[in-house]
C-alpha cells in the first residue's frame, strides 16, 4: 500500500492500514503466539504460529521494504541476527570478502562463530578496487560491505563493488545502517541484500534492538524467510510496534541529523585542538565524490582526531555535557565515544593503528538537539584540553 507515494508519505503510511476489526489507525501489537484454525491446516492469511508470521511484524517489514525500495523486508531480533541469516545462505568451504573497518560485531561473528563451521573470510580496504579484487577466491560467495564505514567513515563505491561481485558470481550485501534508507538505497546500485541495524537510526530513540534484511529477488527472499523461521531469531511484536512508530519520523530526524553533523564537522575543522575531521560531506574527505554520487545526504556521524592523543581525548570526553559518553549511535540524543577504548577495543592495537583508529580519535553520533547548543558544548570541552 502507498508504494507509489513519495518518501515522507511512505514513512508514515507504507505497510499499514486501519485494523480491520476496530479501525485502529495504529497497527496493534499482536501479542499472540498462536492462531485458531477453522479446520486442520485452514488458517487466516499466513498466521498459524508467531515465530513464522505476526501481523505487527508484517506491517513493519512492508514499511521498511517500501522505504528501501525493495520488494521484500525480513525482520530479525537484532542487526547481528540479520547478518547471521545471510551467512546461513553459505555452506562450509565458502568464502566471504569483508571491508576492513567493518562493524566489530560483524567481524566477531565471522571470525568466532562461522569460521568454526568452515566459512572463511578475507578483509580488504574497499576504497581500493584492485585490493578488493585480489581478496576474491574461487569460493567467494558473499561480499559484505558497510558504507560509510565505522568509525573512519570511508566511502565504498557500491555500484563498482556490485559489478565486481556479480562478475564473480557472489552476492553483495550492504550494511546500510549508517546511511539509512533516507540517504542511500544500495539495491538500486546493484546490491543483492541490504541490511540495517534498526537499533540505530531506524529506531532512532535508543530504546529497541532490531535488524532487517531487504531484497528484491524472490528466491533469495524465500531462502532468507526459511532461515528467519528455522533459526528463529525473530523480534517481539512490541519491538516491531516501536519501530513502526519510529519510521514515521525517520525522514525528519535524518534531515536534522545531517544538518547538525555538517555544522559540527565544519566547526571542528577550524579548531586548533583538532588534527583531522572526517565527514563524507566535506570536500576534503578522500571519497567525497563517491559519497556525493551515491548518497543524497552525508549522515549524522562525524569522526575527529584530537591533537595530544589519549590524554587530550580523555579530557575532552569527560568534559562534554550535552553529548553523552556512550556506545551506539543514531538516536535523537547526541552521543560521543572513544573507538579505541570502547567500540573497537576487541581489535588488537597494531591492527587498530594500521586501520587508522588512533588513541586521539573520537566519534560523534550527532543528535537532533539545537545545533548551537551542540557546538557550544564541543567548544567548552575542547577548551579543557
Ligand atoms: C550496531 C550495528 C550492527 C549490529 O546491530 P545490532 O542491532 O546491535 O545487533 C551492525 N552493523 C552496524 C553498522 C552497526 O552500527
Amino acid at each position: 500500500m502507498h508504494h507509489n507515494k513519495r518518501f515522507a508519505t511512505r514513512c508514515i503510511h507504507a505497510g499499514q492500514s486501519p485494523d480491520p476489526t476496530t479501525g485502529a489507525i495504529m497497527t496493534p501489537v499482536y501479542q499472540s503466539s498462536t492462531y485458531v484454525q477453522e479446520s486442520p491446516g485452514v488458517i487466516k492469511e499466513d498466521y498459524d504460529y508467531a515465530r513464522s508470521s505476526n501481523p505487527t511484524r508484517k506491517a513493519l517489514e512492508a514499511n521498511l521494504a517500501s522505504l528501501e525500495g525493495a520488494r521484500h523486508g525480513l525482520m530479525f531480533a537484532s542487526g547481528l541476527a540479520s547478518l547471521a541469516a545471510c551467512i546461513h545462505l553459505l555452506s562450509s568451504g565458502d568464502h566471504v570478502v569483508l571491508c576492513d573497518d567493518v562493524y566489530g560485531g560483524t567481524f566477531r561473528q565471522l571470525d568466532k562463530v562461522f569460521k568454526q563451521f568452515g566459512v572463511t573470510y578475507t578483509r580488504a580496504d574497499m576504497t581500493d578496487l584492485a585490493a578488493t579484487e585480489a581478496a576474491f577466491t574461487a569460493k567467494t560467495k558473499l561480499v559484505w560491505i558497510e558504507t560509510p564505514t565505522n568509525p573512519l567513515l570511508k566511502i565504498i563505491d557500491i555500484a563498482a563493488i556490485a559489478q565486481m561481485a556479480k562478475a564473480r558470481g557472489a552476492l553483495l550485501g550492504v550494511d546500510n545502517t549508517f546511511a539509512t534508507p533516507v540517504l542511500q538505497n544500495p539495491l538500486a546500485l546493484g546490491a543483492d541484500i541490504v541490511s540495517h541495524s534498526c537499533t540505530k537510526y531506524i529506531g532512532g530513540h535508543s530504546d529497541v534492538i532490531g535488524g532487517v534484511l531487504m531484497v528484491n529477488d524472490d528466491d533469495l527472499e524465500a531462502r532468507l524467510r526459511f532461515t528467519q523461521n528455522a533459526v528463529g531469531a525473530v523480534p517481539a511484536p512490541w519491538d516491531c510496534f516501536l519501530l513502526l512508530r519510529s519510521t514515521k519520523t525517520l525522514h525528519v530526524r535524518v534531515e536534522r541529523h545531517c544538518q547538525n553533523a555538517a555544522r559540527i564537522a565544519d566547526f571542528l575543522a577550524e579548531q586548533p585542538q583538532v588534527e583531522r575531521v572526517i565527514y563524507p560531506g566535506r570536500e576534503d574527505h578522500p571519497q567525497h565524490a563517491i559519497a556525493a554520487k551515491q548518497m543524497s545526504g552525508f549522515g549524522g556521524m562525524v569522526t575527529a582526531t584530537l591533537k595530544g592523543g589519549l590524554p587530550a581525548a580523555r579530557a575532552f570526553l569527560e568534559r562534554v555535557q550535552v553529548f553523552s559518553l556512550a556506545e551506539s549511535l543514531g538516536g535523537v540524543e547526541s552521543l560521543i565515544e572513544h573507538p579505541a577504548i570502547m567500540t573497537h577495543a576487541s581489535i588488537d592495537k597494531p591492527l587498530r593503528e594500521a586501520l587508522g583508529i588512533s588513541d586521539g580519535l573520537v566519534r560523534f553520533s550527532v543528535g537532533i538537539e539545537d545545533g548551537e547548543d551542540l557546538i557550544a558544548d564541543i567548544a567548552e570541552a575542547l577548551a579543557a584540553i
